[in-house]
């Protein structure tokens, strides 16, 4: 099973996207990506739950 996310699903344009193989571990590489690329742009509970509606499993 794999997690994955695109940034332009719940960003402005970004081509980044994401793939793992555990939930959590994808969350912390949207983090991070979100900490340096898109700031000021805050890592808030609320954009982890908007985050977690865009994440799919394959
Ligand atoms: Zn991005």
């Amino acid at each position: 099973m794999a997690y994955s996310i695109r940034c332009a699903d719940f960003n402005n344009d970004c081509p980044a996207q994401f793939s793992t193989p555990d939930e959590d571990e994808l969350l912390q590489h949207v983090e991070l990506h979100t900490k340096v690329v898109h700031q000021p742009m805050e890592w808030t509970p609320e954009l982890v739950e908007v985050v977690k509606t865009h994440i799919t499993k394959s």
